[in-house]
């Protein structure tokens, strides 16, 4: 399938310095930063910097060093917000089914409190 960037998204506009951002950790290849509306008492976003939709397009169609720049900054991110030991959430939601409401690839680091199970169980 094709993949259609908008370039007006909210994380376009992050990463062109347009909307400000509270950044939790910034690399070559990707950006962390707080989500405005936490889930958690950690949940940091982490985007790369390349135009890309969602895990699938980015695992498609990003170079070798986009995409260990931005597993690597997950790990960072991980560290940084000391979620390491006690555990986090990573999801990242895709297309309509997913619920993605930014068309920006972003992995949610969620952590700090025990989350429950991933995901409640329908028919
Ligand atoms: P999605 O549903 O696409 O996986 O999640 C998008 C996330 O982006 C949501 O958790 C939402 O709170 C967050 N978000 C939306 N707009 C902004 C914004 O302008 N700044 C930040 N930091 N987070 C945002």
């Amino acid at each position: 399938m094709a993949y259609a960037y908008d370039d007006q998204n909210i994380f376009a506009k992050i990463l062109r310095g347009e909307i400000p951002n509270d950044t939790v950790f910034e690399s070559d290849h990707a950006l962390a930063f707080r989500d405005i509306s936490p889930a958690a008492p950690t949940h940091v976003l982490v985007i790369p910097k390349g135009p890309y939709v969602s895990m699938d397009h980015f695992t498609q169609e990003a170079s070798e060093a986009e995409i260990v720049g931005f597993m690597r900054a997950i790990g960072e991110v991980c560290r940084l917000e000391g979620v390491s030991e006690d555990g986090f959430r990573a999801i990242s939601n895709a297309g309509r089914n997913g619920v993605q409401e930014v068309p920006h690839l972003h992995v949610h680091i969620i952590g700090g409190r025990p989350l429950g199970r991933m995901l409640a169980k329908t028919e």
